[in-house]
C-alpha cells in the first residue's frame, strides 16, 4: 500500500456532505473492503483491570505491568505488543502518581504517535490525523467547558521532555476524539470496553440502510500475531453487492427507531440531518408503529395511551435492571405485554423492546420456555424490520437460538442458530470469536437434533441426565447498556 492510497477504496468530496468513501471495485456481501488497526486506543477507566490493554479481550487472570501497576495484559505476548504504545505512558503515569482519565490517555497516545511518526499520511492511510474532523466550532457552552478541562488535565499529565504542542492543536485532538472515537467491544460483543481512533473508517458516511458494516475483531491469540490480519482491528465489510463508484456507507445508530427519532439522535450526537432514502421516505416507520388490524381495531386514543404506558414501563424496567431486580423486570414486562397485545401490531417497536428485555432476563433466570416464546416473537418482528444482513439482527437471532436450545426446543433452536450463523458469516466473518462460538453450537445442536429425530425418548433421557450432572450453562447477566452507538459518544 502506498501513502494516501488504497486499492479497494478512495476518498471523495461532495458538495453538502463533505468527504466520503467510494468503492474502486466490486464487492459481494461478506467481503472485507478493508481492515484497519487502531491509530490509538484505550480501555475505559472503569474496566482497566479486567480488560487486556492490547487486544481488549475480557480475561479471568490478567498480568499487571510491574512498572506503572496500571496496565493489564493477557500474557507476555500482549504485553510485548503493547510496549511501543505503552512505554511513554508507563513512565508518565509513574511520574504523575496516577493514570489520567480515558480521554486524556487516548489524546496522549495519539500525541506520542505523532512524536514518533509525524502527523502526515502513514502507510495505508487515506487521511492524516490533522485532516480529521473535530467539530470544535459547533460545540455548546457546556461542551466547550469540558474541552478546556480536558486540555488542562492533559497539560498536567504530558511530560516536559516529550514534544510540545500548541493549545489549538491539543484542542483539535480532543475534538477528533469526541467526533471520531469508535466504540470497542470485548470478544463476545457483549460490552463496550474501550475507545479507538480509526482514521480511514471515519471517512465513511452514515446511511440508516447502509451497504457496509463495521465490526471490531479483537484478533486471534493462537495464530501468529505478527501477521497484520491477526491483530486487533476493525473491518469494513460489505452487506450487499457494491459496484465500483458506489459510495460506501455504515450506520452510526441502531435502525430500530422511527425515522424522526433516528434523525434526532444523529443531529444530537453527530451534528447532521440525515437525508438517506429511509429517512426521506419514512420507510418502515409504518411497521415500527403498527397497530392491531381487523374488526376490533383500537382507537387512536387507546394507541396513544398504550404507547405512553410502554414508555413509562421501559423507564421503570431500566431502573429495576440497573439495580439487578430481575424478578421485578419480569413482572413489569408481563404487565406491559398484557396491555400491548390487544392494541399493538407484531412489528411495533414498543412491543419488540419489551419482548427483547423479557426474553433476555427470563433466560438469565433460567425460565427458558417463556423466554423462548418471547424470543421467537421478537425475531419474527426483527426479520420484517432489519436489513437481512444486520449485525444486531444476527446477534438477536443467536440469543433466541440459544434460548430455544436451553428450553429443549432443539429443532427450532438449531434452525435459529443456523440462521444466525449465516448472518454473522457476513457481518462478523468466519474468524470472529462470536462466529466461532456459533459454529461450535451449530455442530452440537445438529448432533442433538439427529439424536432427537432418531429416538425422541432417548434424547430426553440423555438431556435429563446431562442437566442433572452439570448445571446448564448460565446465560450472561443482562447488560444495562443500551445497544452501543458505533462511535463513542456522551448521550
Ligand atoms: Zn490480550
Ligand atoms: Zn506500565
Ligand atoms: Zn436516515
Amino acid at each position: 500500500m502506498t501513502k494516501g492510497r488504497m486499492e479497494s477504496v478512495e476518498v471523495f468530496t461532495s458538495e453538502g456532505k463533505g468527504r466520503g468513501l467510494k468503492a474502486q471495485k466490486e464487492f459481494l456481501p461478506g467481503d472485507v473492503i478493508f481492515a484497519e488497526p487502531a491509530y490509538a486506543a484505550v480501555v475505559f477507566d472503569s474496566l482497566t483491570h479486567v480488560i487486556c490493554h492490547t487486544c481488549f479481550k475480557r480475561q479471568e487472570r490478567l498480568h499487571r505491568c510491574g512498572q506503572c501497576k496500571f496496565a493489564y495484559y493477557c500474557d507476555r505476548t500482549c504485553q510485548r505488543a503493547a510496549w511501543l504504545n505503552h512505554k511513554n505512558e508507563c513512565s508518565a503515569i509513574k511520574k504523575h502518581g496516577k493514570a489520567p482519565t480515558e480521554n486524556i490517555r487516548l489524546a496522549a497516545r495519539i500525541m506520542w504517535k505523532i512524536e514518533r511518526e509525524g502527523s502526515g499520511l502513514g502507510e495505508g492511510c487515506l487521511v492524516s490525523i490533522d485532516d480529521l474532523q473535530n467539530h470544535v466550532d459547533s460545540l455548546g457552552e457546556e461542551e466547550k467547558k469540558e474541552l478546556r478541562a480536558d486540555v488542562e488535565s492533559f497539560l498536567e499529565f504530558w511530560p516536559p521532555q516529550s514534544q510540545q504542542f500548541g493549545m489549538q492543536y491539543i484542542s483539535h485532538i480532543f475534538g477528533v476524539i469526541s467526533c471520531n472515537g469508535f466504540t470497542l467491544s470485548d470478544q463476545r460483543g457483549l460490552q463496550a470496553v474501550g475507545v479507538g481512533i480509526f482514521p480511514n473508517l471515519c471517512q465513511a458516511n452514515h446511511d440508516c440502510w447502509p451497504n457496509c458494516t463495521v465490526i471490531f475483531n479483537n484478533g486471534n491469540h493462537e495464530a501468529v500475531r505478527s501477521m497484520f490480519h491477526t491483530q486487533m482491528r476493525i473491518e469494513l465489510r460489505a452487506l450487499s453487492k457494491i459496484s465500483p463508484g458506489d459510495e460506501l456507507t455504515v450506520s452510526y445508530v441502531d435502525f430500530l427507531n422511527v425515522s424522526e427519532e433516528r434523525r434526532k439522535q444523529l443531529k444530537k450526537q453527530y451534528y447532521f440531518d440525515c437525508t438517506c432514502e429511509h429517512c426521506k421516505k419514512h420507510i418502515k416507520d409504518d411497521l415500527m408503529l403498527a397497530v392491531k388490524e381487523g374488526e376490533s381495531k383500537p382507537s387512536a386514543e387507546t394507541v396513544k395511551e398504550v404507547i405512553q404506558f410502554s414508555k413509562d414501563t421501559l423507564e421503570k424496567i431500566n431502573k429495576a435492571r440497573m439495580e439487578g431486580l430481575y424478578h421485578e423486570v419480569v413482572k413489569l414486562c408481563r404487565e406491559c405485554l398484557k396491555k400491548q397485545e390487544p392494541v399493538l401490531g407484531d412489528t411495533n417497536i414498543y412491543l419488540l423492546r419489551i419482548l427483547s428485555v423479557a426474553s433476555e432476563v427470563l433466560s438469565y433466570l433460567q425460565m427458558f420456555e417463556e423466554a423462548a416464546d418471547y424470543a421467537k416473537r421478537m425475531v419474527d418482528g426483527y426479520l420484517k424490520i432489519y436489513h437481512p444482513n444486520n449485525a444486531q439482527l444476527g446477534m438477536a437471532v443467536m440469543r433466541a437460538g440459544v434460548t430455544h436450545w436451553h428450553a429443549g426446543l432443539i429443532e427450532a433452536g438449531h434452525g435459529l442458530i443456523c440462521k444466525a450463523y449465516a448472518i454473522l458469516l457476513i457481518t462478523h466473518g468466519p474468524s470472529h470469536p462470536i462466529t466461532k462460538d456459533l459454529e461450535v453450537m451449530r455442530v452440537q445442536t445438529e448432533m442433538e437434533l439427529r439424536m432427537f429425530q432418531q429416538n425422541e425418548y432417548m434424547y430426553y433421557k440423555m438431556r435429563e441426565a446431562a442437566l442433572k450432572n452439570q448445571k446448564i450453562q448460565v446465560m450472561p447477566e443482562p447488560s444495562n447498556e443500551a445497544s452501543p452507538s458505533l462511535f463513542h459518544k456522551k448521550e
